[in-house]
């Protein structure tokens, strides 16, 4: 395993920012991800923008119920449930496509695997591409966020 300056165990917004800030101040990052389908954690693919794509369809259908008031005709408008999934699907798609993007033009090393801080000085992904050196890195450290707004903790398993 190759030797990095910052690895981030998440790759939600939390993870991935904090991946590309300290890329482009010149540390050599990894960022470990556990489920292959979910660069940008929660908030990408299922909180924050998938909400607000379905919140915004159902903002055109509201629109369009009050058409008449606006002077305008329309018949009377349908949900295309499918059609809002794909939607939504397809924007999910394309943003999770751009964090991935941007994490690599910063040069961040991106793990699929369940990462833990092992001790202090050193980390481990469970599991780690075939082929890549074993070796534990010496240099990183674990660290807890020290904002005022994190009200506890985290524990390292
Ligand atoms: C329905 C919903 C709607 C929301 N809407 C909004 C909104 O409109 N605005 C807003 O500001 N916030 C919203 N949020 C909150 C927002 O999603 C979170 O604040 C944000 O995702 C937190 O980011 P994070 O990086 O801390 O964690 P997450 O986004 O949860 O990312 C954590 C990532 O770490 C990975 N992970 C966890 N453990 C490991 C491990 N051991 N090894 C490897 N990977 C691991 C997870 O798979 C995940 O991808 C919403 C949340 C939900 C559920």
């Amino acid at each position: 395993m190759p030797d990095f300056d910052v690895v981030l165990i998440g790759s939600g917004p939390g993870g991935y920012v904090a991946a590309i800030h300290a890329a482009r101040q010149g540390a050599k990052v990894a960022i470990v991800e556990q489920k292959a389908t979910e660069w940008g954690g929660t908030c990408l693919n299922w909180g924050c923008i998938p909400t607000k794509t379905l919140v915004q369809s159902a903002e055109v259908l509201r629109t369009v119920r009050r058409a008449a008031e606006f002077g305008v005709k329309v018949g009377e408008p349908e949900i295309d449930w499918p059609a809002m999934q794909e939607r939504k699907d397809r924007i999910v798609k394309a943003m999770r496509q751009g964090v991935q993007g941007l994490l690599k033009s910063n040069g961040v090393e991106m793990v699929t695997g369940r990462g833990r801080a092992a001790a202090t000085s050193s980390w481990r992904p469970d599991r780690w591409s075939p082929g890549r050196p074993s070796r534990a890195p010496t240099s990183v450290s674990p660290v807890t966020p020290s904002s005022a707004s994190a009200r506890s903790p985290i524990h390292w398993s």
